[in-house]
């Protein structure tokens, strides 16, 4: 929880064009792929961003958020390293 200070959320992580997050939306990554890429990088938000490379990190931060809004996953969407981790029932 000390790294959520380190890094403001809001940070973008490249300039995207609207149009081009609008082609590519979060349900183009399904939950499973979530989920697998966490057992193999851990759960750093970044190093699952970069798993999913070239699928802009905005994309894969909207993923995170709408599976933690849904409670299949823990961690933090602020924008720092996040530590998600998958939720076990
Ligand atoms: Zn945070």
């Amino acid at each position: 929880m000390a790294n959520h200070l380190a890094r403001r959320c809001g940070q973008p992580n490249g300039a995207m064009l609207e149009s081009d997050m609008k082609k590519l939306q979060a349900k183009t990554l399904t939950d499973a792929d979530v989920i697998k890429v966490i057992a193999r990088v851990g759960g750093s938000l970044f190093a699952i961003q970069d798993a999913f490379a070239p699928i802009p990190h905005q994309v894969v931060l909207a993923k995170l958020r709408s599976m933690l809004k849904r409670k299949l996953l823990t961690g933090c969407d602020c924008g720092c390293r996040g530590d998600f981790s998958v939720r076990t029932p």
